[in-house]
């Protein structure tokens, strides 16, 4: 009950979140659920990087994003953020719920890196049931343990096999995507792969997509996988 009620005032400082215009310096500013806070707080992160600043008031809003900023710059958490609060609101939670969320990922490490950061964020009141779909299990482990989450961390060769074999396998429900460092994806061959991830995806999902770099390839994804994006990017000062 009490859940339902913090939800609800959620919803409503969202909706009125201005996310075009307003300028957001604190994570204390932007309306969060209390276990992103708790996460955020106990992780000591009090202050966003200007990538988190320009694309979470947009992504908690629903946009879908094109987002361009430098290694380093906190791309990470521009994007958990909105997959930990959006599925929060939608009650995207527990093992009944299916796949709420997707993130794509090029390489284990990353992948890995990722999850990590999940954990640290999300494990301070969040019940959501989030795992790696990286390969070296067996597909069959995999298979059971995809059946119960709600966020999956996946790489895009791994993730694929998984939609083509698994029968059982639903992302019906699908809420939302990330492909995260897509010009890395693209660079490693992985076009094919996420193209073909797509075209098993629901089209009214949200997604965000994040790259240190913006080339030509990506912007051709871009145009694949978002729909009316917000474009964010941020330059080095010269
Ligand atoms: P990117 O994906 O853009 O390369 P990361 O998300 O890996 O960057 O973040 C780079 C580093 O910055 C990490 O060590 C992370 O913990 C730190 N960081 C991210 N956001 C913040 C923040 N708001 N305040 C302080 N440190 C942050
Ligand atoms: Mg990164």
């Amino acid at each position: 009950k009490r859940d339902n009620v913090d939800i609800e005032k959620l919803e409503q400082d969202v909706a009125q979140l201005d996310s075009k215009n307003a300028e957001f310096k604190n994570f204390s500013s932007l309306p969060l659920s209390e276990p992103t806070r708790a996460g955020l707080k106990a992780n000591h992160f009090t202050t966003l990087t200007d990538i988190q600043a320009k694309a979470i008031p947009l992504a908690l809003k629903g946009s879908d994003i094109l987002g361009a900023a430098k290694t380093g710059s906190g791309k990470t958490l521009a994007f958990l953020i909105p997959v930990l609060e959006n599925l929060y609101r939608a009650q995207c939670v527990g093992s009944d719920a299916g796949l709420g969320a997707m993130i794509i990922s090029p390489t284990r490490e990353l992948a890995i890196q990722i999850f990590e950061v999940l954990r640290s964020i999300g494990g301070k009141g969040h019940l959501f049931a989030a795992g790696l779909i990286i390969g070296g299990k067996s597909l069959e482990v995999e298979r059971q343990a995809l059946t119960r989450m709600n966020i999956v961390v996946c790489t895009p060769g791994r993730i694929l096999q998984h939609l083509s074999q698994t029968a059982l396998f639903n992302v019906d429900g699908l809420k939302m995507l990330v492909l995260d460092e897509a010009d890395r994806i693209l660079d490693m061959g992985f076009q094919r792969d996420v193209d073909a991830i797509i075209e098993y995806l629901p089209p009214e999902r949200q997604t965000l997509l994040f790259s240190a770099t913006q080339t030509k390839r990506v912007s051709d994804l871009a145009r694949l996988s978002l729909q009316d994006p917000e474009y964010v990017s941020v330059h080095e000062a010269a």
